[in-house]
């Protein structure tokens, strides 16, 4: 039933072209129209974005560290992480979002103080399911909420077969609180202002990855009152 009328995929699609795009763009930006609970938003996402950072960056150097985002929205992370040297990959379903990840790449990538740009993300139009190639490092923040587990099973393999060493993924968590469920629903209204949310069980997201031979090394947990993620970084068992 899923695929009736374009399915899921569609429906996200045109959402994050339009009303999404205006919606999140705000969430994810610096500017100060918005309400409290989009700022409590922001700050959540802003902390998942940094753990990822974190864990990427423990490491040690990013210089020359090959990383797709799949789903960039924005570029809040594919810019601070090309500013640490990677080599960045960044794609979206949504080309309201693309442009608007380049637009900001191209206001912030500037000439340092040393005189060495950092390299500029490549960004693409593109859903998930269509990359290929292989990269250091996947990440994948904050899109699963966008589909039912049985696609993101396959989502996960999908990633996790583009990627030589890792992959990082954040999703809404299932276990945690259930009246989050409601607050979710206050903030995707129905179907013509937002799609669905969906929740993932960890356990759920942990099969998907044992399955293809993955296992997780690092969890996390990111919450603010209207915000919650789980973080986790996989690499092959
Ligand atoms: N990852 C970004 C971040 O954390 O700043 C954006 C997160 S935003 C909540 C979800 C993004 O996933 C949107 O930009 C949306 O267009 C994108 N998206 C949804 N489904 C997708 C798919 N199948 N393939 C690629 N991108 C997708």
């Amino acid at each position: 039933a899923e695929e009736v009328g374009g399915g899921d995929k569609e429906v996200v699609k045109n959402y994050f072209n339009n009303s999404g795009f205006q919606r999140w763009k705000k969430i994810y930006g610096e500017t100060d129209d918005v309400n409290k609970v989009q700022l409590d938003i922001r700050l959540g996402h802003s902390k998942t974005v940094e753990n990822v950072i974190k864990i990427l960056t423990d490491e040690g150097s990013l210089k020359g560290v090959t990383v797709c985002d799949a789903g960039c929205g924005t570029g809040c992370l594919a810019i601070p992480l090309a500013k640490e040297g990677a080599v960045v990959s960044a794609s979206d379903i949504s080309a309201a979002m693309v442009a608007e990840a380049e637009k900001q790449a191209k206001e912030q990538l500037v000439v340092g103080n040393g005189g060495i740009a950092p390299v500029m993300p490549k960004f693409e139009v593109k859903d998930l399911e269509s990359l290929d190639g292989k990269y250091d490092t996947m990440v994948c923040l904050d899109v699963l909420i966008h589909y039912p587990q049985s696609k993101a099973d396959g989502m996960i393999a999908h990633l996790a077969s583009l990627a030589d060493k890792r992959l990082i993924l954040s999703f809404a968590p299932k276990t945690f609180y259930y009246d989050l469920l409601k607050r979710i629903g206050e903030l995707f209204p129905g179907p013509s202002k937002a799609t669905r949310a969906y929740l993932h069980a960890e356990a759920d997201v942990e099969r998907a990855l044992n399955k293809v031979g993955w296992k997780i090394r690092k969890r996390g947990l990111i919450t603010t009152q209207f915000y919650f993620a789980r973080l986790i970084e996989a690499v092959p068992a």
